[in-house]
């Protein structure tokens, strides 16, 4: 092993540490607003609450049992379309469903319910950051009790992406020291890619996201240049008002109602070191990269998942320690 390797390895290793002396608290901004909906909304009604506060996702609360009834997430609605796509007569009664029935959901189109994990505010960072990796939750929610009620509360969620975030801001002289390439290193998936073209219509691109178990399709043209990203979220503005029936729609429809604020996709080049795509993290609303040649062609993807595990566990002996 070179100066290279050793240089990496300890930036690494200071990540880790970092990792290790900061709470999930920390990562909160100062002030901050939480959306939590009851589990007896309709989901209709919950779609609109997400898009009108420019949210992807919300905790959920059981106000019969005063509990914590796990997070609604782009995953739950792209449940609801399958339920739909297997049993269109329903969809009278879909527009009926609540929060609460999407378990029933889950049952009904036989995938098996997401473990909801949760964390303790408290606990260091690094422990959220491997309970994510073991689970592949993109999101995790802190979970404290009121001390005087003993009752849970859901204090925030936490995100992949907010945590990178924290990871990029800071700990540049760290982050300096990660000089590997994209290619050297393996990062991302560069074979099997899951693609689809601009005619493709959205719910051909939803199966090939709940088939490969991904949040995102790269959208290309015959010489398989990159046009876009169709991502989980997308889907959202797609169902608003219960137009199940508009999901037949192409991907260049349904992309161009997104929203204003949309923040746009990241590219990178595998021959791009591991410490400029953290400036990027830094600096933008990355929430994975596509990583393409310099004509602009689909090589591979590179998601945050991929980023963290790599930061977390490269040359860690102790692959599977336990939470
Ligand atoms: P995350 O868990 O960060 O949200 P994804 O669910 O998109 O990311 O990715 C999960 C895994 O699948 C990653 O290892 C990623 O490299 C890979 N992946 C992501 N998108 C695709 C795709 N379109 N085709 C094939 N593999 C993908």
């Amino acid at each position: 092993s070179g100066p290279l390797d050793k240089e990496q390895m300890q930036g690494l290793r200071g990540v880790r540490e970092f990792l290790k002396v900061r709470t999930s608290y920390d990562v909160l901004p100062l002030s901050f607003r939480l959306v939590v909906l009851d589990n007896n909304l309709l989901i209709r009604k919950s779609l609109n609450i997400l898009i009108q506060n420019g949210i992807v996702s919300a905790p959920l609360w059981d106000s019969k049992n005063s509990t914590f009834a796990g997070l609604l997430t782009s995953t739950d609605f792209i449940n609801v379309i399958q339920y739909y796509c297997q049993y269109p007569d329903e969809i009278g009664n879909i527009d009926q469903f609540r929060l609460c029935s999407l378990r029933d959901i889950e049952r009904a189109i036989g995938v098996l319910p997401l473990e909801t994990v949760s964390v303790h505010p408290m606990r260091p960072l690094y422990e959220a950051c491997r309970r994510m990796l073991k689970t592949r939750a993109r999101r995790i929610p802190l979970v404290d009790r009121d001390d005087e009620t003993g009752r849970e509360m859901v204090v925030s969620v936490i995100t992949q992406y907010r945590i990178l975030k924290f990871i990029a801001v800071n700990n540049e002289q760290y982050t300096m020291l990660l000089k590997k390439a994209v290619r050297e290193l393996g990062l991302g998936t560069y074979k099997d890619l899951a693609t689809a073209t601009m005619g493709s219509s959205v719910l051909d691109v939803i199966h090939l996201m709940v088939k490969y178990n991904i949040s995102a399709v790269p959208i290309i043209d015959k010489n398989n240049k990159v046009l876009n990203l169709f991502e989980a979220v997308d889907v959202i503005p797609c169902i608003k008002g219960g137009a199940y029936d508009e999901l037949s729609a192409t991907v260049g429809e349904a992309l161009s109602r997104r929203a204003e604020e949309f923040g746009g996709i990241y590219t990178c080049n595998e021959d791009d070191r591991l410490d400029a795509i953290f400036d990027t993290i830094r600096k933008s609303r990355v929430h994975r990269l596509i990583v393409v040649d310099d004509d602009n062609r689909l090589k591979g993807i590179i998601s945050l998942s991929d980023i963290l595990k790599y930061v977390l566990l490269y040359g860690e002996e102790d692959d599977d320690i336990e939470y």
